[in-house]
């Protein structure tokens, strides 16, 4: 296995599109990145560009100690996994498995040896006389990660592999994928639309939008830290509540309004977060997330709000209370954008929302909660849980 490297990569295709500007990754050896964004942000230029599938325009790319700029593909010593699985349909299982190894002239009894190792590893023994096209798809599927780890490559690039499967098989395929990813060792870099795959498997997850990636981290620290307004909203679901909100000095302490609310800002968390002083008086963006907004129940903790129940969704394990304050939404070129990778609706629903001054919260409550809808309630917010941004510029404000 080896390290990737790729340094100011660019692409700009024949037509002019820019794809991939500057990119800058290193994937060590052994570990998982993934690439996440909306669609159409160069996730998948970015790995055929590994891959030796499309040119670069500029920049360099390592595997390994070689740079591959001008490499071909098939010297390259990478396997990729596709969404649609592209296996031979008039081959069998162990023929299609055994494909590479063959054109590499490796002898018959060690191409069954190693067909037969690895088909056990992905529990596809018992599949390997059959024809693709009598397999399910998650079997397929395992039947092409079988065909990329048996030729031992460099590193793994897979682009989407789960998102044909049904969401049961993708959850299973997906532990699994991380399995073998920890028991081979291997490189891995993983092309996905989909934040909680994205967050499961990646050690690093670089979070991509219109070419650039926006903030490359383990998953608990952009989770727990997201460096913008896009990320923020784009990493977890539901999403962050943000709204926009003011800093005032009240005495010594800093206190928070917003959605006419005001809450006190917690002396400790005030005093961990010196740049909030240059925002006093000004206006900024506040995020919490759910699970941060929890029923206050006597707690005694003052960062509280009331609430009206205009929603309940039952999990089964936990519940989701929607609710509306009265703010508009923040909308920026930022929260625009990942509205409209989810839906048309998403982006009409913004505009509603922003027409009418009132932003619908999510709070993420315990199933045993008695919270109806209808009734009134107090949220309890932690104050551990604020994030603070830039309106203007969509940064985070941080010490
Ligand atoms: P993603 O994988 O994140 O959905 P892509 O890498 O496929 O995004 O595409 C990035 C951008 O490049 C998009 O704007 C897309 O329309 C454009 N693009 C992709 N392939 C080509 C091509 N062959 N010629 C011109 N533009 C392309």
């Amino acid at each position: 296995m080896a390290e990737i490297d790729l340094e100011a990569v660019t692409k700009v295709y024949e037509d002019g599109t820019e794809a991939v500007s500057d990119l800058n990754l290193k994937l060590e050896d052994g570990s998982v990145l993934v690439l996440v964004g909306p669609s159409g942000c160069g996730k998948s230029t970015a790995l055929k560009m590994i891959a030796g599938l499309e040119e670069i325009t500029s920049g360099t790319i390592r595997i390994g100690d070689r740079v591959v700029n001008d490499v071909e593909p098939g010297e390259r010593d990478v396997a990729m996994v596709f969404q649609n699985y592209a296996l031979y349909p008039h081959m069998s299982v162990h023929d299609n498995m055994a494909f590479a190894l063959k054109l590499r002239k490796v002898d018959r009894d060690e191409r069954d040896r190693r067909v037969r190792e690895v088909a056990s590893s992905l529990s596809i023994a018992e599949l390997l006389k059959k024809k693709p096209r009598h397999l399910s798809g998650g079997q397929r599927q395992r039947v092409a990660m079988g065909r990329a780890i048996i030729r031992r490559p460099q590193a793994f690039l897979m682009d989407e592999p789960l998102s044909n499967l049904d969401a049961k098989l993708r959850l299973q395929t997906r532990s699994q994928i991380a399995r073998l990813q920890r028991e081979l060792g291997v490189t891995m870099l993983y092309v996905t639309h989909d934040q909680t795959e994205a967050l499961t498997l990646g050690d690093q997850v670089a979070v991509m939008s219109r070419g650039v990636v926006r903030q490359i981290d383990p998953p608990e620290r952009l989770y727990g830290r997201p460096e913008d307004l896009f990320v923020a909203s784009f990493i977890g679901s539901p999403p962050m509540n943000l709204v926009g909100a003011r800093v005032s000095r009240e005495g010594g302490s800093l206190q928070l309004s917003f959605a006419g609310f005001t809450v006190p800002i917690d002396p400790e968390l005030a005093a961990g977060q010196p740049a909030l002083a240059r925002y006093v008086d000004r206006e900024l963006v506040l995020g919490v997330r759910p699970e941060d907004l929890g029923e206050a129940n006597g707690d005694a903790r003052r960062t509280r709000i009331p609430a009206v129940v205009e929603l309940r969704e039952s999990l089964g394990s936990e519940i989701y209370v929607h609710f509306d304050v009265e703010a508009p939404p923040v909308v920026t070129s930022q929260t625009r954008e990942v509205a409209a990778d989810l839906s048309d609706e998403a982006v009409e629903e913004l505009e509603r929302q922003a027409a009418s001054r009132t932003t619908t919260f999510v709070a993420r409550l315990d199933a045993r909660s008695a919270a109806r809808e209808g009734d009134r309630i107090e949220l309890a917010i932690d104050p551990r849980g604020l994030h603070f941004f830039d309106p203007d510029s969509g940064r985070r404000i941080e010490s």
